[in-house]
Formats: structure tokens, sequence, C-alpha cells
């Protein structure tokens, strides 16, 4: 679905990625981990097309979609993305919130857009929230509404940045329980996480960033059980 080749970005001066190489599979869940700085976001956010990369080519279902050719508006309706702060606009209601992109994004029908809008809040268990206002909602409701709204564009690959990080901890569960379900339903995730229990239990991919590079990727059982590299074992030994 996803494959970087060497992407490279820097921010006046400083390296942020150094020629990451990333391949995500169809079906599959990444996890990104790494301390705070080492380029999770920025990794996500050149994958999105929200920054430009410097060097280096993403490809999405086999498209170069770093070539500046392309139109970045039809990239982000094969993407959903959801972040730390869930973003929501105060002033329209869950359901508003939910279709206002496929509406917009892909010219869908109104009714088809609340249809498919219902049908996913009710999967994600907010189907009596349609018409609250997010101010009333929960961290956690919000949260999931975030998670409705980036699956309403039908998107190929989802990418979820630190999705639980502004959550009270008693919340945290019902969100995580979302991205396991998705992962059953054959959803391809990236995920920046700092749960490392959660990406241990939900990845089958795990890339260890360190100073904006791939310093180790393996299975679960490969980074978390055996890291091979000093940097790896001294970063989980600090968060485990
Ligand atoms: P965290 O775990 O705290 O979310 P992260 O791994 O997501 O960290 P990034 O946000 O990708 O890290 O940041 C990587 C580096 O890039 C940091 O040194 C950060 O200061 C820098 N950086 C990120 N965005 C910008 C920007 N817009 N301008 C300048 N520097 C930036
Ligand atoms: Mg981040």
């Amino acid at each position: 679905v996803l494959r970087l080749e060497a992407v490279r970005k820097s921010f006046g001066g400083t390296l942020v990625l150094r020629d990451v190489d990333l391949e995500v599979a169809p079906h599959t869940v990444t996890a990104l981990i790494g301390a705070s700085g080492s380029g999770k976001s920025t990794l996500l956010r050149c994958v999105n097309l929200l920054e430009e990369i410097d060097d280096g080519a993403v490809f999405l279902d086999g498209d170069e979609i770093t070539d500046p050719r392309t139109d970045a508006d039809l990239v982000r309706r094969r993407i959903g993305v959801v972040f730390q702060a869930y973003n929501l606009f105060p002033h329209m209601t869950v359901l508003e919130n939910v279709t206002l992109a496929p509406r917009r994004v892909h010219r869908a029908g109104k009714e088809r857009a609340r249809e498919r809008a219902l049908e996913l809040l009710a999967r994600l268990g907010l189907q009596d929230k349609a018409d609250a206002y997010p101010d009333r909602l929960s961290g956690g409701q919000q949260q999931r509404v975030a998670i409705v709204r980036a699956l309403a564009v039908e998107p190929r690959l989802l990418l979820l940045d630190e999705i639980t990080a502004a959550l009270d901890p008693e919340l945290v569960g019902e969100v995580l329980a979302v991205v396991r379900d998705l992962k059953d339903q054959g959803m391809t995730m990236v995920i920046a996480t700092h749960e490392m229990g959660f990406a241990r239990e939900v990845a089958d991919q795990v890339c260890f960033l360190d100073g904006g590079a791939v310093l180790e990727r393996g299975t679960p059982e490969e980074v978390f059980g055996e890291p091979r590299r000093a940097r790896t074992q001294a970063f989980l030994a600090r968060v485990l």
C-alpha cells in the first residue's frame, strides 16, 4: 500500500528524516516508536503531503505521490489521518463534522454521506451522538468521532499520530479498542505511539526511529523481545 524510499526532510538545516525506507503491506499495522523529536509525526506528515520532502519518494498503491505533479487533494482522499488533538469543529454537530469531508471531497450525495456516517458512528458506539456538539462529548468520544471522520472518505490507509496522548488514562482503552477493531477489519494503518504495550500487541511491524533514522525494524517480538541495537535497548529500558 505504502512505500517510502530514502525520504529525507530537514527543517532549517536540521535533518529530521534521514533516508527513511519503509514498506507497509496491505491490511497490516505499522507502529512508529521512538523518543520525542525522533521524527514520527514528521514522517506521517510527509506521507500525507502536509510536509514537502527534500529527497526520496513516497508511493501509494504504486503511484509516486511526492511527484510534484501529484494532486495533493486527490492523495488526501486516499489517506485518513487522526492527530493527537482531535480538532473537531466546535460549531458543528458530530454528524456535520463527519460528513463534511465526504460531501466536499467525494461529492458524495448528502444522503449517501449521511448514511455512511451513521453506520460508522454506530460501529464505533456513537450512534446516539450524531446530533451532539463536540463539547458535550468526553475526550475518548471526541477522538472516536475524529476516527469516524477519517474513515468517512473510505481511505486506503489510516495514519494515527498519538491518538491517545491527550486522553485521560481511563479513556485510552476505548480508543485503542477501536484501533483493534479496525485492524480486525483489515484496515492498513501506520501508528505513531508512545503506548508500547499497545504497539507490541497490535503491530505487525515496529519501526524504531532515532534522530530521524529508522534504526531498527521488525516484528514486535524482534524489536521488543530481542532489540539488536544498543540505542533501541536503551530506549525500551527507559519507556517499558
Ligand atoms: P513526539 O514523540 O514528541 O511527538 P516526534 O517523533 O513526532 O516527537 P517530530 O514532531 O516529527 O517528532 O519532530 C522531529 C523534529 O523535527 C524535532 O526536532 C522537531 O523540533 C522538528 N520539527 C518538527 N516540525 C517542525 C517544523 N515545522 N519546523 C521546524 N522544526 C520542526
Ligand atoms: Mg509527534
